[in-house]
């Protein structure tokens, strides 16, 4: 394959994506073959990198904490905030770049490190340098074989021209980048499993504290990051804090990729300022509900984020972490996924919560067990077998698993079965009464014992 290759198709046109707005994260949109170093340096690439090496590495920690810039991977936390809790002094200290890019509906790290790998490599390099560290990984979801192959030539062409290596830019400062592929695990995805599989382990999530910036990554001090938070880094330090600050909203700056699938138009991978609205995202740049049909609901930020329905209110809310909390639900990954009104909603949360079934790593009892009860109730239901009650025994079964469990799985697991029964307790009750879908392929027809 073709370095500059460019793997997705060019995006759909974009009718009210604001001007002067251009792509940053997703540049390889609009300069061809930037996967390349001498294309990515011609367009701007490393010039944060060579700023960030002229400072102290306080000084870059203080930048990217004046840009406002928060973490990508859902909890929205500041990531300069996060770098300057690393303790100072001599040791190893490690940056990991959480690549591992696995919740449903969320497909924006392959297309970033496919296309325009530099950027996410530089993104390392400049965190590492920020609090002193020698050794960066990237740890990818092992089936991204392609964004893998990418990244370990772009590494080898970044040491080639003095960006990796022994004294970096002449800086005396050196820094490896390792590009670790995991082997296809969702909860390698929560950082405390991705470290024990990083070491070699089983991905099992970490008893906290302590925490990464204390014990991370061989008991080391460690910054973990995800891939579209590093992508955004270069941009900060070649344009300046004040420049980044400029996009966004009040408290959450920049731009971000926001992931559109299920029953849209123009799915796909959109970069937009920090605060467009679902409205603007759905139905003017995605052409809302495919096949002329309505939305009945949407998945605001991946399968771990509570649905919300397409009110008015809703659809005008700001796509930032406080604008969609102030609707009940998260920004979690920015992976929209939109749910059609031809779709039964019972069989689409048992479809979600089958996932988180079979991604339970098994390590604790509430997740490993209750998410094999929800599943099982759940198609009883589908299948019109549910009797009076059972949506009370679910409630009760996922309300024993969320707080309850290790790690964050667990509490995603009754997610989207707590929050569709809110919006459609009908539709539900209506399996138990007339034993088949409100709506859909099978509404109507008698489902019990023909599954
Ligand atoms: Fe594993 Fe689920 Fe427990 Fe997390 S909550 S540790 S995924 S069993």
């Amino acid at each position: 394959m073709a370095q500059q290759e460019q793997i997705f198709p060019p995006p759909p046109p974009l009718l009210t994506q604001k001007p002067p707005f251009e792509y940053q994260l997703l540049k390889h949109r609009a300069v061809p073959g930037i996967a390349k170093l001498d294309v990515y340096r011609a367009n701007g690439g490393y010039k944060g990198l060579e700023r960030a090496v002229k400072m102290q590495p306080d000084e870059v920690v203080n930048v990217v904490k004046a840009s406002g810039l928060r973490g990508r991977g859902g909890a929205g936390f500041p990531a300069g905030m996060k770098w300057s809790f690393i303790p100072k002094g001599p040791g190893p200290k490690y940056v990991t770049c959480n690549t591992d890019e696995s919740e449903p509906g969320t497909f924006k790290d392959h297309e970033l490190i496919e296309n325009n790998p530099h950027q996410l490599i530089e993104g390392v390099l400049i965190t590492c340098y920020a609090i002193s560290s020698e050794n960066g990984f990237i740890y990818v979801r092992g089936e991204f074989a392609r964004g893998i192959r990418v990244l370990k030539r772009a590494v080898e062409e970044a040491r080639a021209a003095g960006l990796v290596g022994q004294n970096i830019l002449g800086s005396g400062w050196n820094c490896e980048v390792v590009i670790h592929s995991g082997a296809g695990a969702y909860i390698c995805g929560e950082e405390s499993a991705l470290l024990e599989s990083l070491e070699g382990k089983r991905g099992y999530p970490r008893l906290r504290p302590p925490f990464p910036a204390v014990a991370g990554l061989y008991a080391r001090p460690t910054v973990i990051n995800n891939c579209e938070t590093l992508s955004n880094v270069p941009h900060v330090l070649r344009e300046g804090a004040e420049w980044y600050s400029k996009f966004g909203t009040e408290k959450t700056k920049g731009f971000r990729v926001y992931c559109l699938s299920g029953h849209v138009e123009r799915p796909g991978n959109y970069e937009l300022e920090c605060g467009t609205t679902f409205r603007t995202l759905i139905n003017d740049l995605g052409g809302g509900a495919w096949k002329g049909r309505n939305i009945k609901a949407f998945i605001p930020g991946g399968s771990s984020t509570p649905m919300l329905a397409p009110t008015d209110e809703v659809m005008d809310t700001p796509m930032d972490f406080e604008g969609i909390a102030a609707r009940g639900s998260m920004q979690g990954s920015a992976g929209v996924v939109v749910i059609d009104d031809q779709t039964c909603i019972v069989g689409a949360v048992l479809r979600l919560v089958e996932f988180y079934k079979e991604e339970s790593c098994g390590k604790c009892t509430p997740c490993r067990e209750g998410t094999q009860w929800l599943v099982q109730m759940l198609h009883r239901l589908e299948n019109g077998e549910s009797r009076e009650g059972d949506l009370e025994l679910i409630t009760d079964v996922g309300g024993n698993i969320a707080g309850k469990s290790f790690c964050l799985l667990g509490d995603s697991a009754p997610v989207p079965y707590n929050s569709a029964l809110k919006l459609f307790r009908e539709e539900f009750e209506y399996h138990i009464t007339h034993k088949t879908c409100m709506v859909g392929p099978r509404a109507g027809k008698q489902l019990a014992g023909v599954h």
